[in-house]
């Protein structure tokens, strides 16, 4: 764990809730195809331009696409043209067809009427699948439908932070239907879905002014204003730079376990932080002003200079300790 910015440490003994980011953070972010399903034109071929739009893509569902391609024997062919679009899709030029790779937004966006795949995608959505829509030149080519594992020891945590008293809600950019379904797994029944990045901002923002203090954990471009927002931004490890860059503490290991130890630390190191100033000052305190004589007309009292220089070492001495005990767990 590397904690980037000291102030999140009071806000973390002071949380509310905790919101997770799903793809990528609860979810491994490998996620895999599942199914495909093409209504107008063949299935390799649809494989074919999907994978080639999503060549250039980061985002975690083009590489699951590319894998499909690849196993399917597919070697996909350039781009003439490529533009992401954050929390949408892909839409690339393909030997002079255009081609879009995405959620229903990008869909509404293209005009594409997808009335077709309805009921498809209403059935593999309910077992928690995310589906991609491949669209050529402005039409329904097909479904894709791709499926992402837990991260190991998710519900352990999501339990662990409800014990300690807070409030856990899952935010992402994906449906509704989905987004549900997989927080049911994970026994998440906080779940605000269909959030594009600026969204996402949004609703950390609204929580925030109901008086909630939030910690925010994520690990895409997408969640990166968000993890600025959260009184506590937290990345994984092995997110994109930007998310890492966005975050107070970063979990390095990817373990989201470090949630609960980023909290646990927070609140000795903390704790810590108080008590090392509380023996500072009593030390400055007292002996300042005996060092200063006030004791010596009445008493003759007068601090010799190296008691003084003993007191300063016993000051860091105390400090020392402190921190040591803290580490070994006897300050909480
Ligand atoms: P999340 O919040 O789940 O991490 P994002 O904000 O990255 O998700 O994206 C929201 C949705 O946009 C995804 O669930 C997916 O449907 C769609 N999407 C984003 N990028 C791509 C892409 N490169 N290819 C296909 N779909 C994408
Ligand atoms: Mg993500």
């Amino acid at each position: 764990m590397v904690i980037r910015n000291i102030e999140s440490i009071e806000k973390a003994t002071k949380l509310t809730m905790v919101v997770f980011d799903k793809t990528g953070t609860l979810t491994i972010g490998r996620p895999e195809v599942v199914e495909i399903i093409t209504y107008n034109l063949p299935r390799d071929e649809v494989l074919a331009l999907a994978a080639a739009a999503e060549k250039r893509s980061e985002h975690p569902i083009a590489r699951s696409i590319l894998e499909a391609a690849r196993k399917a024997g597919i070697e996909p062919p350039e781009p003439e043209d490529f533009t992401a679009i954050l929390g949408q899709g892909v839409v690339a030029i393909i030997s002079g067809r255009t081609v879009a790779v995405g959620n229903e937004k990008l869909m509404k966006g293209f005009e594409v009427n997808i009335v077709q795949a309805e009921k498809d995608v209403e059935k593999l959505r309910e077992m928690g699948s995310t589906i991609v829509y491949v669209a050529v030149d402005g039409k329904l080519a097909g479904i894709v439908a791709v499926a992402d594992k837990p991260r190991p020891h998710t519900r352990e945590v999501v339990e662990t932070l409800r014990r300690m008293g807070l409030r856990v809600a899952m935010l992402t950019g994906d449906n509704k239907v989905t987004a549900y379904a997989v927080a049911k797994q994970l026994g998440i029944d906080n779940v605000i879905a269909e959030a594009n990045p600026e969204d996402k901002v949004d609703k950390i923002r609204e929580l925030q002014r109901r008086g909630e203090v939030v910690a925010m954990i994520g690990d895409g471009i997408n969640d990166a204003a968000s993890l600025v927002q959260a009184d506590v931004g937290i990345a994984m490890g092995r997110g994109t730079d930007i998310a890492k860059e966005a975050g107070d503490i970063i979990l390095v290991r990817n373990d989201l376990r470090g949630v609960l130890v980023a909290i646990r630390a927070a609140k000795g190191i903390y704790k810590l932080i108080k008590l090392n100033l509380l023996w500072a000052f009593l030390y400055n305190v007292t002996l300042i002003p005996i060092a200063a004589g006030v004791l010596y007309t009445s008493y003759g009292i007068m601090l010799r200079p190296e008691f003084a220089a003993a007191a300063m070492a016993l000051s860091s001495i105390s400090v020392t300790l402190n921190t040591l005990l803290l580490g070994r767990g006897l300050v909480r």
